[in-house]
């Protein structure tokens, strides 16, 4: 995609005039006087939102106990629902995808189910750049089935900290590999993985293969099913504006219907004998049967009205604009900040086909506090060691101009030394 920037302010002005989701912007709560650029940690409130949540607060209020069947989207089918709705952009059948659980939850949930260790064939295979929490809840999986985390657990590596080849990844898919996990986006880098590939080559060999899509979902289209995704997770409070701490999303699909949940639990049962309460569990024939507990009804909400807005807007549109801002960014960056005394360079795959929502800014020195310096101007960063300042402009709500002006700032912050001001 060639694209028509230039360096000036007035182009800024274009390219926002000629936003075709610049309305958009309008639907969601904008912090006063802030520019924002963490929606990939946690998305802005979307205006609907809040009207989703005073619905359900209201149900709460005056019908109590009845909302879970008699509420306007009765609550006893709230999970499924939103599972239904979120299932075309990621390319999933409605009942293959369900709201539940949290990220961590979620994976502990699949992989419980999934990872089936026996003897010469005990590996989980995942990859040493990933968010912590996955790592953690994989080496206790690895754990709890009786096997050793050191050995079983196979973190693929990394050659410069930031990105994985794919074909590394592909080259440990060994006959002794009982499972895969890995993640869609990489939080620090952005690279987008490969899911297609890794996932035919993970089939070749008969392996299955699980998606964290936590960074992915919201901002890129998914096909899980056409790719023949066994499973996926992801969250909703980043891309997909659903709030802080919001129920997260799992995707198994359909031919895994059969498959025991390792973790059971009553909202795993089929909703027409889950009240006979009997002792014997009957599982759902559909994704809903990975829910454990009863679900956070009032959490949850605040999502319904986050992904009206981003079915509206069409996540291919979302995509094209955030490739658009991104690029944007490493323009001004490669022109206006790339050399001496400047030095920052961009730690993000620039093939636009291998990168998510946000670009990963280095800097060999003070990038801490040049992240401090740009916070004292009101922008909203965020930080990731050990020399990493993450932006993210998001296709809903930011604009041309806010990624002009973060490099204005970012520009006078080195300029004027700035940053030295917070040096511990
Ligand atoms: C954001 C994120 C999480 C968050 O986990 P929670 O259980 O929601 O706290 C996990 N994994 C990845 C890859 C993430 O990006």
């Amino acid at each position: 995609m060639k694209y028509d920037f230039n360096t000036t302010e007035a182009r800024a002005k274009t390219l926002d005039e000629q936003d075709s989701l610049a309305e958009y912007r309008s639907k969601f709560f904008i912090p006063k006087n802030k520019i924002y650029v963490d929606g990939n940690s946690l998305g802005l409130m979307p205006k609907l939102s809040e009207t989703s949540l005073l619905r359900i607060i209201d149900e709460w209020k005056t019908i109590a106990i009845d909302g879970w069947l008699d509420a306007e989207k009765p609550w006893f089918f709230f999970s499924e629902d939103l599972g239904a709705q979120i299932a075309p952009i990621v390319g999933a059948k409605p009942d293959e995808v369900v709201a539940t659980g949290t990220t961590t939850v979620n994976l502990h949930a699949l992989v419980s189910s999934f990872y089936k260790p026996k003897e010469g064939c005990s590996k989980l295979l995942a990859d040493e750049l990933n968010f912590p929490t996955d790592i953690y809840a994989l080496k206790s999986q690895v754990a709890l089935k009786g096997y050793n985390p050191e050995s079983e657990l196979i973190l693929t590596p990394s050659k410069d900290g930031r990105v994985l080849d794919e074909k590394d990844i592909v080259d440990l898919m060994t006959d002794d590999v009982a499972l895969i996990v890995l993640p869609s986006v990489l939080y620090r880098s952005s690279q987008l993985l490969d899911i297609p590939h890794l996932t035919k080559e993970a089939h070749k060999r008969d392996i299955n293969i699980g998606f964290d899509c936590s960074h992915s979902v919201g901002l890129v289209p998914h096909k899980f099913n056409e790719w023949d995704v066994d499973f996926a997770f992801w969250c909703s409070y980043k891309y997909l504006n659903g709030g802080p701490g919001a129920p997260a999303f799992l995707y198994v699909n359909k031919k895994h219907f059969n498959e025991y949940p390792g973790l059971a639990g009553w909202f795993g049962n089929n909703k027409e004998t889950q009240f006979n309460m009997s002792l014997d569990f009957e599982p759902a024939t559909s994704a809903g049967r990975w829910q454990i507990s009863s679900p956070g009804i009032i959490g949850a909400a605040a999502i319904e009205g986050a992904l009206a807005v981003t079915l509206e807007a069409g996540i291919e549109n979302i995509r094209e604009k955030s490739l658009k801002l991104t690029s944007y960014l490493i323009y001004l960056v490669d022109e206006l900040l790339a050399k001496k005394p400047y030095n920052i360079s961009i730690g993000t795959p620039r093939d636009p086909n291998r990168r998510g929502g946000h670009i990963a800014l280095e800097r060999e020195e003070f990038a801490f506090e040049i992240c401090e310096a740009l916070k004292s101007h009101d922008v909203v960063p965020d930080f990731r060691p050990k020399n990493i300042v993450r932006i993210a402009p998001i296709a809903l709500y930011n604009t041309y101009q806010d990624v002009w002006n973060v490099v204005q700032i970012l520009k006078r912050i080195i300029d004027e030394k700035e940053y030295k001001q917070f040096i511990k």
